[in-house]
């Protein structure tokens, strides 16, 4: 690897510090190095003069700070599979993977992101203490908690821990709050790298959450309300990172709902007119932030493609999920594209959605054949996933469709779109089946996932190691749950709460 990294920062490099943090990455260092919330949290506590911190991913060979000097080590945890590389990164640092077989020379394991915030029951004996919600404000405060008290044992640091808002030890809390920060600064990448996979991209985080409340989506309700950074905000991040590189990536749920969206847009479409080369991109758009102005800005910045996720082919079924999206309004916003420049579109879809029938497939055929036939030339393609039920959304009480019935349902849709000449690609079925079992799993888990890790974390392993530890799979992803039914994650407190989730529930299934 290239040592290009640029740091956005004064950043001393040889502190005299006495504490020591290993911030860790379950994957690449390239994908660490993209990661906006991971590097902004790293950077929080780099700032510190006290600490020093160190980025450690599954592919370190060596790491600067001596295992044996390290203190504290905090897990990202974004995807639901990522415990496997977890556990494969305590192992090779001779870390039990349990925290009971931990002793006081042990560092204090701690995990925080979405997976987390949502449901982290299942890994109740595996980290020492979890972050719920938003961590960018909290990592000084336990850090410096558990640097004061490094002396103490661990179980005294870790109830001292447990009083921090926020905080869940399940050694000693039965309920806690969910963090929720105002963003009144604009997060970014602090470190720009040749290295990283979005290779020398500034990315800037415009907003976070998204108010349209999707009844499946666990990035849209782990994260309401929606809060945007201001406007002046964001256009100074853009010039500090424009300094740097010319490639601004801008991240967010939903930031088409961010209210100078098309300010934002404009000031960047300006400063290309005027000369300066930026190359710009953003995740992906709501159908209804498909304006002209905004695909030129795109295309002026070299985005060639823009994905669209309308979930779903039918109306009905868009009503359904809370997506209500028109076709009319799908059909303006690939009328927008192909006229203002853009090569293609993506479209991303779920099956298995509640109420779903071979109609709704079929409306999703439909569409792609009337997009496909009114531009030719112009390249669509459909990417799908099947519905996982998610915890703390209004579709968490919902079990899956079964996999065979889902399996027939995506080989129809993929022959189906083959015919028309649409290519669809479609995210292995058993795979989203344990998925939603990992999802709505429980402290049951333990020895479940450690032994589908040691068996080497195949689609076999899952199936055999549930059947040796008397997990009831089917229990976890297929079964419908009733609303008085007590969940593994209520204890956390959430906003909407509960109430709110059951309301929602019954008016989008009675549509
Ligand atoms: S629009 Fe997208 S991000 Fe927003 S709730 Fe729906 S699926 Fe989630």
């Amino acid at each position: 690897m290239l040592n290009t990294d640029i740091y956005l920062y004064d950043r001393e490099i040889s502190k005299n510090a006495d504490y020591t943090v290993w911030m860790a990455f379950p994957g690449v260092k390239s994908f660490a190095l993209s990661s906006l919330g991971f590097l902004w949290m790293f950077r929080s506590i780099d700032l510190m003069d006290d600490v020093n911190v160190e980025i450690v991913c599954s592919d370190t060979k060596k790491t600067k700070f001596m295992r044996d000097n390290v203190d504290l080590i905090g897990f990202s945890f974004t995807f639901d599979t990522d415990y496997l590389t977890i556990f494969s990164m305590l192992e090779k640092n001779n870390i039990p993977l349990k925290t009971n077989e931990r002793n006081d020379a042990s560092p204090l394991i701690f995990a925080g992101g979405p997976v987390v915030t949502a449901n982290p029951t299942p890994y109740n004996e595996i980290f020492d203490f979890f972050v719920i919600g938003d961590g960018e404000n909290i990592n000084a405060e336990i850090i410096k908690l558990c640097k004061e008290n490094r002396d103490k044992p661990r179980s005294e640091v870790l109830k001292l821990l447990s009083e921090i808002e926020g905080i869940y030890v399940p050694k000693f809390k039965s309920k806690v709050n969910k963090i929720t920060n105002k963003l009144s600064e604009c997060v970014y990448t602090p470190i720009i790298s040749e290295n990283a996979f979005f290779k020398n991209t500034f990315i800037l985080e415009m907003s976070r959450g998204c108010a349209n409340r999707c009844g499946f989506c666990l990035a849209s309700y782990c994260n309401l309300p929606l809060r945007t950074v201001q406007y002046d905000d964001i256009i100074d991040t853009i010039e500090l990172g424009l300094k740097y590189t010319n490639k601004i990536a801008l991240l967010g749920a939903q930031i088409s709902a961010h209210p100078q969206f098309n300010e934002v847009f404009e000031c960047l479409y300006k400063k290309m007119q005027n000369g300066d080369k930026i190359e710009m991109s953003v995740s992906s758009l709501r159908v209804d932030a498909i304006k002209p102005e905004i695909v030129k800005t795109l295309v002026s910045g070299g985005q060639k493609n823009v994905t669209l996720a309308i979930e779903a082919g039918s109306e009905r079924l868009r009503k359904v999920i809370n997506k209500n999206l028109s076709e009319e309004q799908i059909f303006n916003a690939v009328k927008i594209a192909v006229d203002n420049g853009l090569k293609g579109l993506k479209f991303y879809g779920m099956i298995g959605l509640p109420t779903e029938t071979y109609e709704d497939l079929d409306a999703m055929i439909d569409l792609a054949k009337r997009i496909k036939q009114q531009y030719k030339g112009f390249d669509i393609t459909f990417g799908f996933s099947s519905f996982v039920p998610k915890p703390n959304t209004p579709f968490q009480w919902i079990g899956r469709e079964d996999t065979k019935s889902l399996e027939k349902k995506a080989q129809y849709l993929k022959k189906e779109m083959h015919k028309i000449g649409v290519t669809a690609n479609i995210s292995s079925i058993k795979w989203d089946y344990w998925q939603a079992v990992l999802s709505r799993g429980d402290s049951s888990f333990t020895d479940f996932l450690i032994d589908v890790y040691k068996s080497g974390g195949a689609l076999g392993a899952y199936k055999k190691s549930a059947q040796k530890f008397n997990i009831n799979a089917d229990y976890y992803a297929l079964e419908n749950y009733n609303f008085d039914q007590n969940l593994p994650w209520d204890f956390i407190n959430m906003k909407p709460a509960k109430e709110f989730l059951i309301t929602e529930n019954k008016k989008l299934l009675s549509q």
